[in-house]
């Protein structure tokens, strides 16, 4: 054993002893409490609906809401405290009143554990009282997440009082130690950067700093002048960057560029922690001032993990445990070494982690009163204690706020807590031995295969809880937090800058054909920038496109189905070498933003690939049924020439997907995408020539969908039509597609998918954090022009008041203006045909009901249509029924949900649609009776995945087509049966094979 090692022994040995002096549970407050706690750490459902049931509590009223609430989270318990529950549940149900009290009461009392006090004035008996036992204080405003930019004003307003109170009450406190007290001033306060402005966004931390400093300046100045320490908290992976920018920014600024007393967090389950800390070092010494970091192992661990997992990213965080401590101890040793620019907190209630940073300052000769030990508010009592007695500086995280903010903070304590892995739980709960908790961390990480350390790689394909026949795995979204992804789309939108203005052929049978019209493509944003000019076809290339795919059809429908699949792929390689140039071609021909662009191109990637796994998976001829003396097999053929007519609004995507479906199950194809995306069709075009599509096989045919599209829909040689688009296309296809045509060989198939109507209800006990932020997205991203956003928002009675206030607030501090900056959330509607029926709409709007919100500030030039709001909206008024296709939001009132319900369910269409409660009950209403083809419950209604989320809808939202869903290929093939005798006088084979060779001609 090495020296440092049995060092570290001896202090933590030193630690338990004086924790074992003065014994304490893992909780300190006894009762309800430490009950349910050691119930949760028995039983992961029961925690998981414990911890829910609290989640909610604080939003819920009045009695009975609480009992109804007890009894869905708690009736069907099955574990060995059913019956006790059930009891509970029952006896509560008698006296909802007392009894919601009681329960209001207790929860409270678990929260109270955690915060520190109420408000400014409460939370200073704590802070005195800590005083006295030697204990300093850094004290955080709790709040809500900020969902505007007034709540983010109100909360720099709270800090800046909290300050005042804080430096009025303690003027005459010195410091604990009495010693290096010029390092840790007495008042400290922890601030939250993303409760200071409402709409950061990863790929934009310059816009963060330009709206946080400004906020920050006044609260900085006082804290100086108060003779406080500032310091920044790290939050979430993808605020991380920004936060740590903004923290060299504003230090480096000559107003406190030599104010010492300023910190920031590193949190060492981070990957890159070792990085960022040494970057800060750097600038501390270019800096010439010293400031402090406090090392925590981090609190969203779960939440990164999750995040990570639903976007195909690498996580961030180290997947094991003991890798966690073991780059804590690192960085411990960076900060001690640097102990000359840095002053070090630890941040941990783990005494090895803690006994480490002891015995390596001793190791450096630095001495116990130059760094600090910090640890939460009701937590891990004892090892304070034995701090303070050991002679260490000590300070306290004392959170300061309200119940129903403060929900979120305990729940996050509770996980903490209850952890499997944390060392509270294994200390206070299990009383794992002492040698076991001192142990070395690099000696308990698992080693993966090779002796390497087990890594997760980005997605995890198939594992035992994937449903069965699941094992596709969608392509990453680009993560724009990474710097370097950031200067990509940069790079990408300057070189694609240059190639404006092009010329693009028509593509028929493998040949570039130019006609006399062309097409221009313009920037929505710039409406005299043309994007690109592309060629329109007119009917006698329209025959020509439609002889060449004819042509084409008999070799490609006899190809393998592997071939065709392998082509799919190939054209996804492309797009995923060409990834951020086609991004941003779409953020200068349709106005998306940098996030919304790069997930059509994921989604385009997604459909080849998706489509060419369930080719695989149907490709070859089945067994109907095992019979002896005979085998039936079924096997697909693709049904003729389809035409893809798609729209611009996921231009890459859509039309990608339908023309992948069409290809890989051996269809020919003609190919038109809108004429408002024409350029990025022929991106398309050109992709698949490069991935070696044969000639005929598609073709690339842009045109007026009135003409030359009319002309093929009713021609008799096309035997499909794959439509996205408006409803009154659609219908029109619908109608004359079923017309049978002189010559027609087959009945045509039609499948389409329209537009929706799609409401969002917002339930009496939602999260309103959520519920808030995740409506304003599926109203206002890509300004409202998808077809599953959301344009009815159904709020009850009861939750109308707050809820309004925040939407309105949130939708006053949305980023609109040009989708080429980073971070714009709305950019400028698709054209000028658009930008006018969307006006008259809301014209409308003010007529039927009233206009509540209306922003004033959009760029003057480009088809920028304010975000609108409505309210006292009636469900049968124009605005309530017909798409907009804009970002235009009608809200309506209702008074319960069965109203709630019956409102969202009476439209003509069946998209998309959101719920967003706490009360299981009406969670499962929702998914029972909500009608729509997607219903989405506690998440925007907006973005599905292919392959997880298989979009489309019914009634006049489309035929019930799930594209990116394991059915949608059937519509492109006619299903074929081979059946053969197989007997010969009386003898046949045992067994038949469950699969065959595909039925081909022979070579
Ligand atoms: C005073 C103070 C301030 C804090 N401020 C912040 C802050 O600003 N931002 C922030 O993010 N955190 C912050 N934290 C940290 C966080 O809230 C937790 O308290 C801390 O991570 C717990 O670590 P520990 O050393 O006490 O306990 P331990 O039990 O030793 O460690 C638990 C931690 O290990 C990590 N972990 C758990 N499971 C795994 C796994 N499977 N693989 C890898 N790692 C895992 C997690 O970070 C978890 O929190 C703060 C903590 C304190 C005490």
């Amino acid at each position: 054993m090495g020296a440092l090692q049995a060092e570290i022994e001896r202090r933590g040995e030193r630690i338990f002893d004086l924790v074992d002096r003065h014994p304490e549970p893992l909780f300190s407050k006894a009762g309800f409490y430490q009950r349910m706690m050691a119930l949760s750490m028995r039983d992961e459902h029961f925690k998981v609906q414990l911890f829910r049931f609290v989640d909610v509590l604080a939003s819920l009223h009045r009695g009975t809401d609480i009992v109804q609430h007890l009894d869905q989270y708690f009736a069907d318990m099955r574990n060995g405290y059913a019956p006790l529950i059930r009891t509970g549940v029952r006896a509560a149900k008698i006296v909802p009143w007392i009894s919601g009290q009681f329960l209001r009461w207790n929860v409270s009392g678990m929260a109270r554990q955690f915060i520190a006090g109420r408000n400014p004035q409460d939370v200073m008996k704590t802070l005195r009282k800590r005083r006295a036992q030697g204990i300093g204080f850094t004290v955080d405003l709790l709040g809500e997440a900020v969902v505007s930019e007034q709540e983010a004003n109100e909360y720099a307003t709270r800090c800046l009082e909290l300050l005042e109170h804080l430096g009025r009450e303690t003027r005459d406190w010195t410091d604990p130690l009495g010693k290096n007290a010029e390092l840790f001033p007495v008042v400290n306060l922890s601030v939250k950067i993303s409760a200071l402005y409402s709409q950061m966004n990863p790929a934009d931390p310059a816009d963060a700093i330009v709206h946080l400093a400004p906020k920050l300046r006044p609260i900085l100045r006082r804290a100086r002048e108060l003779g406080a320490f500032v310091n920044f908290d790290m939050e979430s992976y993808a605020h991380k960057n920004a936060t740590l920018e903004l923290f060299r920014a504003l230090f480096t600024e000559t107003e406190f560029r030599n104010w010492p007393h300023v910190g920031i967090v590193i949190q060492a389950y981070l990957r890159d922690a070792e990085d960022d800390l040494r970057d800060l070092l750097d600038w501390g010494r270019r800096r010439g001032t010293r400031f402090a970091v406090r090392l925590v192992k981090g609190a969203y661990w779960d939440f990164e993990k999750i995040r990570s997992r639903q976007n195909g990213w690498a996580c961030p965080a180290f997947l094991q445990k003991p890798e966690s401590d073991l780059n804590f101890e690192l960085l411990t040793r960076i900060m001690l070494e640097n102990e000359s620019i840095v002053t070090s907190a630890f941040g941990s209630h783990n005494v090895r982690s803690i006994a480490h940073a002891q015995a390596l300052a001793d190791q450096l000769g630095i001495d116990r009163g130059r760094f600090e030990f910090q640890l939460l508010y009701g937590m891990a009592g004892p090892v304070k204690r034995a701090l303070v007695e050991m002679g260490y500086r000590v300070r306290e995280y004392s959170p300061v706020g309200e119940l129903l903010p403060g929900m979120a903070y305990l729940v996050r304590r509770l996980l903490e807590n209850t952890s499997n892995e944390g060392f509270l739980r294994a200390k206070f709960s299990e009383n794992v031995s002492e040698s076991e908790l001192l142990r070395d961390p690099a000696d308990l990480i698992a080693e993966g295969p090779n002796g390497a350390r087990h890594v997760e790689v980005s997605g995890d394909g198939a594992s035992l809880d994937t449903p069965p026949g699941d094992t596709y795995e969608n392509a990453p979204l680009v993560n724009f937090v990474y710097e370097q992804n950031q200067d990509r789309m940069r790079q990408a939108l300057e070189h694609v800058r240059t190639q404006l203005g092009q010329k693009y052929p028509l593509v028929i049978n493998g040949e570039k054909v130019w006609t006399d019209k062309t097409i221009a493509s313009i920037n929505p944003s710039f409406p005299d920038n043309v994007v690109g000019h592309v060629a329109e076809a007119g009917i006698p290339e329209a025959e020509r496109a439609v002889k060449a795919a004819r042509d084409a059809f008999g070799k490609w429908s006899r190809t393998s189905f592997e071939t065709r699949c392998r082509l799919l792929e190939r054209a996804a390689d492309i797009m995923h070498r060409r990834r951020y140039e086609l991004s941003a071609l779409e953020v200068f021909e349709v106005g998306k933003a940098w996030a919304e662009a790069d997930g059509d191109i994921r989604e385009a990637m997604d459909f080849c690939r998706f489509y060419a796994h369930q080719m695989r998976l149907i490709g070859r001829p089945r067994l109907t049924q095992h019979v002896l003396g005979e085998e039936s097999y079924q096997h697909y053929w693709p049904r003729g020439v389809a035409m893809i007519i798609a729209p611009w609004n996921f231009p890459m995507a859509i039309l990608c997907g339908m023309t992948t479906a069409a290809l890989v199950t051996g269809n020919a194809v003609i190919m038109k995408p809108a004429e408002q995306s024409a350029v990025i069709g022929a991106m398309l075009m050109e992709i698949f020539e490069e991935a070696g599509v044969p000639p005929g096989v598609l073709n690339y045919l842009p045109g007026k969908g009135s003409v030359m599209g009319a002309h093929l829909v009713d021609h008799k040689d096309i035997d499909l039509i794959a439509f996205t688009g408006s409803r009154e296309v659609g219908l029109r296809i619908w109608e004359s597609a079923g017309k049978t045509r002189e010559g027609q060989r087959e009945l045509k198939r039609v499948i389409c998918e329209m537009g929706g109507k799609n409401a969002v209800i917002i339930d009496a006990d939602a999260d309103l954090d959520e519920a808030i932020v995740d409506t304003i997205y599926s109203a206002f991203g890509y300004q409202g022009q998808k077809c599953s956003a959301c344009s009815r928002l159904i709020i009850l009675e009861e939750i109308y008041p707050r809820a309004m206030e925040r939407l309105l607030n949130a939708a006053a501090s949305l980023r609109v203006g040009n989708p080429e900056e980073p971070g714009i959330t709305v950019g400028p509607v698709i054209d000028g045909t658009a930008y006018k029926r969307i006006l008259e709409y809301i014209d409308i709007g003010r007529n039927e009901s009233r206009l509540a919100f209306q922003r004033a500030d959009v760029p003057q030039k480009g088809f920028f249509i304010p975000p609108t709001i409505f309210t006292n909206v009636s469900p049968k008024t124009r605005i309530a029924c017909e798409e907009i296709f804009g970002p235009v939001l009608s809200v309506i009132r209702a008074r319960d949900l069965d109203e709630a319900l019956e409102i969202a369910n009476g439209t003509e269409f069946a998209l998309t649609a959101g719920f967003f409660s706490r009360s299981p009950a009406n969670i499962e209403r929702a998914k029972a009776e909500i009608v729509a083809g997607n219903v989405y419950i506690n998440r925007s209604c907006t973005g599905a995945v292919v392959g997880r989320h298989p979009f489309g809808g019914f009634k006049m939202s489309g035929g019930g087509t799930k594209a990116g869903g394991a059915d949608y290929l059937l519509q492109f093939v006619v299903p074929r049966v081979v059946t053969e005798n197989i007997t010969r006088h009386g003898f046949a084979p045992e067994t038949t094979p469950q699969y065959r060779d595909e039925f081909l001609p022979p070579r």
